[in-house]
């Protein structure tokens, strides 16, 4: 257990990495995504490691889901589109967060579980769910992350070493403290696809669309959680309350929504348009140019892009690690928990130690 004088600095200063981080730096590695190059066919059953979050990282892989599917005979006519719905009008909510079915550990991770509950693999109502200070949102489990319970625990995956190097989390943490990290540090953990696979290129356009609604589903049934307002997919929703709904909505995203979500890979963030960008460039995205539907706020939840994580994505070290060290400067100045409401008793709890299972005992 990390002392609370520790702690502190993590959650209130942040230590700030030594040399400037540029955008630039960053930003001139951005890959193409538009040209199509020939791959090979995905093999099945032989990976041992995961090509996990972001085949966009890796120049050499070009998955043709994504190069081409989005490439159809007939161009996109955006000019005949309907306006996109309100929040309200298609939302439909997850009522709890997603948790993966026996043998399966694997969970999305909101607030903190207690041992019983982790255990029973049931949701958690014994800790409040309160705004996040970050949330990280990955491709799809990994075998491995489905099967221990835990987000990017492959040994090959390098997530857990790049939130230290960008003194995200403390420098002893690793996957086996991923319970710790949403009550501790304010930091949750959620995927594109509730799904377990290596192979992100096995997952094509339909199925990315699909896994679309769904995350959107589970992001506003957490922003129902947080708030503690149900709104949103209720029935009986009439059009014309839409309106004053869809203001509720963007007040209680902006009150409850996290303060920064980032996706781990450029992948499952492409995928979130509906023509998929021709670039996706690391770091923070600008407010107007986030995908249609984003169920938080733009003006209070910044979205980032980092690249992957996996051990198998080609890039180097510096190209890397430079986003997660601008992020982790950015999250140092990041207050959590916040003091501006929403919590209703939930940082009262937070003060009290908590039990959660650090270990599977199997
Ligand atoms: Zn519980």
């Amino acid at each position: 257990m990390l002392a609370a004088s520790s702690l502190e600095r993590f959650r209130f200063a942040g230590a700030r990495v030594g040399g400037v981080v540029t955008a630039a730096a960053t930003r001139g590695g951005a890959d193409e995504l538009a040209s199509p190059r020939p791959r090979a066919a995905p093999r099945s059953g032989t990976k041992k490691h995961r090509d996990d979050d972001d085949v966009f990282d890796d120049a050499r892989k070009r998955p043709r889901d994504v190069t081409t599917a989005d490439a159809p005979s007939t161009p996109p006519q955006p000019s005949t589109k309907p306006p996109p719905p309100s929040p309200l009008s298609q939302a439909s909510v997850a009522r709890t967060p997603f948790i993966a079915p026996s043998p399966a550990r694997w969970r999305e991770r909101y607030a903190p579980t207690c041992e019983a509950c982790e255990r029973d693999r049931k949701h958690c109502a014994h800790h409040a769910e309160v705004p996040l200070k970050l949330l990280i949102i990955g491709h799809n489990p990994s075998d491995h992350s489905w099967e221990s319970g835990y987000s990017y625990s492959n040994p090959s995956n390098n997530m857990w070493k790049l939130l230290v190097r960008g003194e995200i989390i403390p420098s002893a943490w690793t996957s086996d403290d991923c319970p710790r990290l949403a009550g501790e540090l304010g930091i949750g953990f959620t995927d594109a696809g509730t799904e377990p696979g290596n192979d992100a290129n096995a997952y094509g356009r339909a199925v990315m669309k699909e896994w679309r609604e769904d995350l959107y589903a589970r992001l506003r049934g957490h922003l129902c959680r947080a708030s503690g307002r149900a709104i949103g997919g209720e029935e009986g929703d009439v059009a014309d309350e839409i309106d004053d709904a869809a203001k509720t909505w963007r007040a209680t995203a902006a009150a409850f929504g996290p303060s920064v979500v980032a996706f781990a890979g450029k992948r499952q963030y492409a995928q979130l348009f509906d023509t998929i960008p021709k670039r996706v460039e690391v770091g923070k995205q600008p407010p107007g140019s986030l995908p249609p539907r984003w169920p938080f706020c733009e003006d209070a939840t910044e979205v980032w892009v980092l690249p992957s994580s996996s051990g198998r994505a080609a890039m180097t070290r510096e190209a890397r690690e430079t986003p997660y060290l601008e992020l982790g400067a950015r999250l140092a100045e990041v207050e959590w928990p916040r003091r501006d409401g929403g919590f209703r008793g939930g940082a009262e709890r937070r003060r009290e130690p908590m039990k959660v299972l650090l270990r599977y005992d199997r």
